[in-house]
């Protein structure tokens, strides 16, 4: 009678019901997999294992559930359509190991299910509420899938087993998450609420069954045009995307994952959004798109596109541009905690001159630099500048606040005396 498995756990991979099974038999492995498959078995993946029914009737449970349940097939077909998705369950179901062809698209699933991945991770705290429920701990698909650093139920940091990814996919002969010792990883330098939400979506993803859009790029589309990302003329603003997306996560980050950002405009995230792109893209790839939607600032954004030869004095683009340069600047010295000012500012973005000589064109760059000077980053903050001193210098912060906002036209004249007044001496 062939030797039975133990039942999988919630989320449980098939390797780690395997490697269970070992523990508790305290047999070694060729001649387990032997009295489970009735055959030697080499390369059993961890992940996603040949011969799914042999497996689930020693589990006793049923081939779909154990395939569905307990393998990353669910986030490897997470984003292809689903007729492609019921073909690949049908040969997942079906599958035997001994096909070169089937062996290469299992290879390729469990490949695009762990893209990035060093070794097995675990959740301390799931560990032990695992021993708490059930009286042992097991490895979690949620915790190993691409791009996940924290406990999707916890928030706290996964540890990063002494299990590589090339071990367990040859050797069941290793530890539950209880014996391992390791301290919790440290974690990327990516805001707390992305990583979060990156595990959280992954984990609903591995645990969907049968529940896709066909098509995701017309889904990305409206996202993009829904966080603002539409350039002047109506299409989406695919660069912009790949900037800010870039920005949010950081190309450290994403270079450790597989999924640099490199030439914005020819980068993936911009394919994605861009209609008539042909994919496929990895399923890791849709999870950090629609991550950055998710976090992407909602609100107007419009992006024009400057074109070769003079600058055309578009005012209403210019101001949104150099409104969300004055706010992209004064947040980056408030990050490092640096006091800055108004001349300064503008300088850096390169347009203090033509703002200075129409600064009525420019409504948004007025109130985005009032707001600055509110801030504690304003070197001259606003209701403490001292007092002008009889025939000195005029500040800089004082120039733009007057005309705008008091409507104290006796500045303008000492405001304009050349457009090479450096913001130096400016300053001072
Ligand atoms: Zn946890």
């Amino acid at each position: 009678m062939p030797r039975s498995l133990p039942t999988p756990y919630p989320d449980e991979l098939a390797g780690s019901v395997l490697m269970r099974g070992i523990i508790r038999c305290a047999l070694p492995q060729k001649r387990f997999l032997k009295e489970i498959f009735g055959k030697r078995m080499s390369n059993l993946s961890f992940f996603l294992p040949a011969n799914i029914s042999c497996l689930a009737n020693a589990m006793r449970i049923s081939p779909e559930r154990l395939l569905w349940g307990h393998t990353i097939f669910p986030y490897a077909v997470s984003h292809i359509s689903v007729a492609a998705a019921h073909e690949q369950a049908n040969r997942s179901l079906a599958r035997w190991g001994t096909n070169g062809a089937d062996a290469r698209c299992s290879a390729a699933l469990v490949q695009a299910a762990t893209q990035g991945v060093q070794s097995l991770r675990y959740c301390q705290q799931c560990v032990a509420s695992d021993i708490r429920r059930f009286g042992e701990s097991y490895w979690h698909r949620a915790h190993t899938l691409p791009g996940v650093y924290v406990c999707h139920k916890h928030g706290l940091a996964l540890c990063e087993s002494d299990i590589s990814l090339v071990q367990a996919a040859r050797s069941y002969e290793c530890d539950i998450p209880q014996y391992q010792s390791s301290a919790p990883n440290q974690l990327p330098e990516v805001p707390a609420s992305v990583l979060q939400g990156l595990a959280v979506l992954s984990a609903s993803l591995v645990r969907r069954r049968q529940d896709w859009h066909d098509d995701w790029q017309p889904q990305y589309q409206l996202f993009a045009y829904a966080t603002g990302f539409s350039a002047k003329w109506g299409e989406v603003a695919s660069s912009q995307v790949a900037k800010h997306l870039e920005a949010m996560y950081g190309n450290d980050f994403l270079r450790r994952l597989g999924c640099q950002v490199d030439r914005p405009s020819h980068s993936w995230p911009a394919l994605m959004v861009r209609p008539g792109t042909v994919g496929p893209f990895s399923p890791l790839k849709h999870v950090l798109l629609r991550t950055f939607f998710a976090h992407a600032t909602h609100g107007p954004k419009t992006f024009s596109y400057r074109p070769s030869g003079k600058i055309p004095r578009d005012y209403a683009s210019l101001d949104v541009q150099l409104a969300e340069g004055v706010s992209e600047l004064v947040a980056a010295a408030e990050r490092v905690g640096r006091l800055t000012t108004v001349t300064e500012v503008m300088t850096s973005l390169g347009r203090w001159s033509t703002y200075r000589h129409d600064r009525s064109k420019f409504p948004l760059t007025t109130a985005a630099l009032l707001r600055f000077r509110s801030s504690e980053s304003s070197e001259r903050k606003l209701g403490r500048r001292p007092r002008r001193k009889a025939g000195g210098a005029d500040t800089a912060t004082s120039k733009v606040s007057n005309p705008s906002l008091r409507g104290e036209r006796h500045s303008t004249s000492r405001e304009t005396p050349s457009p090479t007044c450096a913001p130096a001496t400016d300053d001072a």
